[in-house]
């Protein structure tokens, strides 16, 4: 079964995906700064696993959630915006 924001939130005991994040981040070795930055990351539909992604500028991608649209790259940190959150741009036809 694929990751969806749901089953993470239930794997791990938690309300929020910046929870998610922070725990996946910590655990990668990188600690997400309580800020936002503005450069948006844009969230795909993947058909597939039924959810959906964002992909970072490094070549990670993350499990987005609609409903709490932050994204936090575990590959390299969001190191684009020093390890800032950044918000996810969901199209508006979904
Ligand atoms: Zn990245």
């Amino acid at each position: 079964m694929w990751a969806t924001p749901e089953t993470l939130k239930k794997r791990m005991q938690v309300q929020t995906m910046r929870e998610v994040f922070t725990r996946m981040a910590l655990a990668a070795g990188f600690r997400p700064r309580p800020e936002f930055a503005d450069d948006e990351v844009e969230a795909v539909w993947d058909a597939v696993g039924k959810r959906w992604v964002a992909m970072c500028e490094c070549g990670g991608a993350e499990v987005v959630d609609p409903n709490e649209p932050v994204f936090f790259c575990c590959s390299c940190g969001n190191a684009k915006v020093g390890g800032l959150w950044r918000p996810v741009n969901f199209p508006q036809e979904r």
